[in-house]
Order: C-alpha cells, then structure tokens, then sequence
C-alpha cells in the first residue's frame, strides 16, 4: 500500500509511528453524519493560472513546480472537463512548457 508520510512520533520507549495519508477511491469510504467536510481541501487534476498582466492563462498539471504563485493568487482547479473547455474556448490559454498538460 502507498500513503504519504504526514508525520514521525517517537514514542516514549524510543520506537516509531508514521501518520500517513491513504489515497483511496471515493466510493470506499462513507461520511460520518452530522460531520462537515466543507473545509476539506479539494485536489483537482488541472491548475489553471489565470490570465495576468497581459500574460497568457496558463494551464498546468496538479503538482507543476511552476504552478506557484503568491500564496496561490490567480490560480483555480479545473476538472479534466474544465481544463479541456478552458483550451477550446480560451485559445489564447497555454500549456505549460514544464509539465506539458494533456487534459
Ligand atoms: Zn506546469
């Protein structure tokens, strides 16, 4: 099984424990109710920068190092319908020379 690394505790008696995260399908898990999961961060496939100063939007993979930005300005999350919409409608949207997007 592959999970990210969060955190290591050591414990008293000097051994380890990793507090991972489990990336599993949605449809494998059920939400507690009465909870709410409106502050949950939402991962999407594509990150659009957006239009900026004349520059072009640009369109990135989740995870491009290029996708950075102050504190994330300009930036949105696109579904793979979204990110293929933004290139039709958009022409003059980019696909980033680093990760190349194939949305
Ligand atoms: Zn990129």
């Amino acid at each position: 099984m592959d999970a990210r690394l969060l955190e290591r505790r050591q414990t008293p008696d000097g051994s380890w424990n990793y507090v991972v995260a489990v990336e599993v399908p949605a449809d494998v898990v059920q939400p507690i109710q009465g909870e709410s999961y409106d502050l949950v961060p939402t991962w999407r496939p594509w990150i659009l920068h957006a239009p900026w100063m004349g520059r072009p939007g640009i369109l990135h993979a989740a995870g491009c190092p290029s996708a950075g930005g102050p504190r994330g300005i300009g930036l949105r999350g696109l579904t793979t319908p979204q990110a293929r919409q933004v290139l039709a409608a958009e022409p003059d949207t980019i696909r980033c020379e680093l990760c190349r997007p194939e949305p």
